[in-house]
């Protein structure tokens, strides 16, 4: 076995594989760009490398770099992991060249399976059943439009070099061939330097069905049975598990034999992943093979037993494979369903920015979260916006899907957008608990996976407005301890107002639209009006975000997350999202008309940012106020003319005062 690897990736891939490789007692090391300097991976692993600048392709994809890495580290072994260099034969062979062994297929078994038309020519020659198409080298238009003919429509275009769904286009009737292919051409072009396609029949309900398979170097060839992936969105993978529903023996027995096949036709060695759709009757065609580890692997993992990174590494050091087919069986079900940070109600664009607050469920015998971030690490541009992936186990189907809602509940994410609503209402539709799989799936059930952004609910709003309270409570106490003057107004909570109001609005911003919460200060608590109804809200906020509430007496416990105007509730699984609105930007935006701009609580000026006489645009910063120890910026509410400035810094204002004198539109 090796005793040092390098692992030629990053995020959660990397964190795994050193994992095992720990548990195994071989040292590791991480390679990492400048933006992952303090990324989890290489806090884990026992070295680490930087390779330059945060974009993939001059650090994770820079071969050279990674190659003198493992020399300066004296590594034995390089692990790509996924994506990258994982399927680079170039760099396979760069491995081997430096005497470093690369952990996966030899290169001629990456260049065979490269190029989907290549493939399926070597895959027909070995017996490997294909959808009925075209994958010749003659790509005359003509030709292609008869091969298209005979095929049949729907006829789908794929580009020969494609990967990730791109270069793919469905063709429904013949009088579009010609625009399609040109489209399909095109994309081929400039996303893989190769404008080279395709043809196959377009089955109208398959399933995405791949075999695991795992060969060595000594002859031996196995399959660890399927993972069914057909819930995908764009060709993507969104939800994955194993066994697949349904499947019939018979059917699982020659899909492993073809995949083994596939698999031996092009002197395999390490892990692969054989690609078949499966059709509504039980037929079932070869797609292609990836060498690689594959995203999905830990349901495999969870329903056989076995770790697959350490088969890996045994067998890249030259060992045979742990188990022999008959030693293999599928013990219970696992779904695994992929968290990303992308934004739903906006076509699922990725999201960018800082992972303000992450929690997920405790793993277990049940649970398992493959993750590469941790609370406070930013999703950049430059990689994939996976923050994790989340599997689940269980004796069977219904009782593993159970178990995925629960894990979904628990997992909490604020400061991006996530797909975690979305996945939570796949695995809570019930195509999904019936299984009816096909790759159309999400586009099937769309109208109930994605409804219109709902309003937050009551329960929700008071739970904001009650974790803002307690926030400001605890605030004020802080600020008068360290003040010198506990004995402060300010160190109150139980809004004390120098004008003796006990009044508050607190207005926040839920998707388009504003709500207010009119609440007075109790000595039990605070009346909130929520959604029309008056309840009583209490309790107490954690320095973690715990909230401990009671509403109306009924208790719960939530999470509350804030940042900036920003406030996020975790509670019964489901997160509620609102912004804070300024109190003084939407008092003065009500009384622009009046031609003044007030105070609506009472508080210090600590800036002036005008002088009278001064146009200003709307929206344009006026005067900063700090009350309740919160700073309120009143802001131009529509283009216009400064007509009086009545206070300087340092002044105390009253709960109405008039701050500027102002007059809307053109001076
Ligand atoms: P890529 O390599 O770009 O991911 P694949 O060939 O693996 O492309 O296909 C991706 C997905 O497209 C499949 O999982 C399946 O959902 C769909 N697909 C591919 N070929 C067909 C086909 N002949 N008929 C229907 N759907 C297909």
């Amino acid at each position: 076995m090796f005793s040092k690897i390098l692992i030629a990736n990053r995020g959660e891939i990397a964190c795994r594989v050193i994992r095992t490789a720990r548990r195994l007692g071989i040292r590791t090391v991480a390679v990492h760009s400048e933006a992952d300097a303090q990324a989890l991976h290489v806090r884990m692993a026992d070295e680490a490398v930087p390779i330059g600048p945060a974009p993939a392709r001059e650090s994770y994809l820079r071969g050279a770099a990674i190659l003198d890495a493992a020399r300066l580290t004296g590594a034995e072994a390089v692990h790509p992991g996924y994506g990258f260099l994982s399927e680079n034969a170039g760099f396979a062979e760069a491995c081997g060249q430096a005497g470093i062994r690369f952990i996966g297929p030899p290169p001629a078994a990456i260049r065979a399976m490269g190029g989907k038309s290549e493939a399926k020519a070597l895959m027909e020659a070995a017996g490997v059943p294909l959808v009925p198409g075209y994958h010749g080298a003659d790509q005359d238009p003509g030709l292609l439009l008869a091969e298209a003919r005979r095929i049949g429509f729907p006829v789908l275009v794929k580009a020969s070099a494609g990967g990730g769904g791109k270069g793919m286009r469905v063709v429904t009737a013949e009088d579009q061939f010609a625009d399609q292919l040109a489209g399909a051409k095109r994309e081929a072009a400039s996303s893989f330097g190769d404008d080279r396609v395709l043809l196959e029949k377009y089955l109208t309900r398959p399933r995405h069905v791949e075999i695991q398979v795992f060969a060595d170097g000594h002859g031996n060839c196995v399959y660890l049975f399927e993972r069914d992936c057909s819930i995908q969105r764009r060709h993507q993978k969104v939800v994955e598990e194993a066994p697949a529903p349904r499947l019939e023996p018979g059917t699982r027995a020659r899909m492993g034999a073809a995949a083994v096949a596939a698999a031996r036709a092009i002197g395999y060695e390490g892990a692969g992943t054989v690609e078949f759709l499966l059709d509504e009757d039980g037929s079932f065609y070869f797609m292609e093979m990836n060498t690689r580890l594959q995203v999905e692997h830990p349901v495999t993992e969870m329903i056989t037993g076995q770790d697959l990174v350490e088969w890996q590494l045994r067998v890249a050091a030259g060992g045979p494979l742990p188990l022999a087919q008959e030693d293999l069986a599928i013990d219970g079900h696992a779904i695994e369903v992929r968290l990303y940070a992308e934004d739903p109600q906006r076509d699922f664009l990725p999201q960018t920015g800082r992972l303000d607050h992450l929690a997920f469920p405790a793993a277990g015998p049940h649970v398992r979260v493959d993750t590469g971030v941790r609370s406070g690490d930013r999703i950049s541009i430059h990689y994939d916006p996976m923050i994790a992936k989340l599997i689940v186990w269980d004796r069977d189907r219904p009782s593993a899907v159970r178990r995925l809602r629960g894990a979904l509940a628990e997992t909490q994410v604020a400061g991006l957008a996530t797909n975690a609503g979305f996945l939570s209402a796949i695995a809570g539709s019930r195509a999904f608990m019936e299984a009816e799989l096909d790759t159309r799936f999400i586009e099937r059930n769309e109208a109930e996976l994605l409804p219109d952004a709902a309003p937050v609910p009551p329960e929700g709003l008071a739970l904001a407005a009650l974790g803002v309270l307690l926030d400001r409570a605890a605030r004020a106490r802080t600020l008068a301890a360290t003040s010198g003057d506990p004995y402060s107004p300010w160190a109150r909570s139980d809004g004390w107002r120098l004008n003796d109001d006990a009044h508050d609005t607190l207005v926040f911003r839920d998707g388009g639209e504003e709500r207010s919460v009119p609440l007075v200060y109790r000595r039990d608590g605070y009346q909130l009006q929520v959604g029309g109804r008056q309840l009583l809200a209490r309790g107490e906020l954690g320095p973690d975000g715990t909230l401990d509430a009671e509403l109306d007496g009924m208790r719960l416990r939530a999470t509350l997350v804030l940042r900036g105007a920003e406030v996020s509730v975790f509670v019964r699984g489901v997160m509620h999202r609102v912004q804070l609105v300024d109190a003084l930007a939407g008092a003065d935006a009500a009384e622009a008309g009046a031609g003044k701009l007030t105070a609506p609580m009472p508080g210090k000026v600590i800036a002036v940012l005008v002088e009278p006489g001064a146009l200003v645009a709307k929206g344009q910063a006026l005067v900063v106020l700090e009350a309740m120890k919160m700073e309120h910026t009143i802001k131009a509410p529509a283009d216009g003319t400064v007509e009086l400035v009545r206070y300087a810094v340092g002044d105390q204002v009253e709960d109405g005062a008039e701050l500027i004198g102002f007059k809307a539109g053109e001076a």
